[in-house]
């Protein structure tokens, strides 16, 4: 099986969901363990990469991040 590429950023839905009711989670951190942001209630947790592949059910669009709307020349 291929391996799953994770970037900062990424957006994912899980099979599981977490206490507080949300499925969706943001890449914080990458390594040996990928560091997931609730977007729901925004607590952080740290899972090993095969686990984070198990789990993932899709991925979802990458938000817009503000400073892509950031106009240098627009001074
Ligand atoms: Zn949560």
């Amino acid at each position: 099986m291929e391996p799953v590429q994770f970037e900062i950023g990424d957006r994912l839905r899980l099979r599981k969901k977490h206490p507080c009711g949300g499925f969706d989670w943001e890449v914080y951190r990458l390594g040996a363990d990928i560091g997931l942001r609730c977007e729901t209630c925004g607590r952080h947790i740290l899972l090993p990469r095969s686990e984070v592949e198990r789990r993932m059910k899709q991925r979802l669009p990458r938000l817009p991040k503000p400073e892509d709307d950031f106009d240098p020349y627009e001074l």
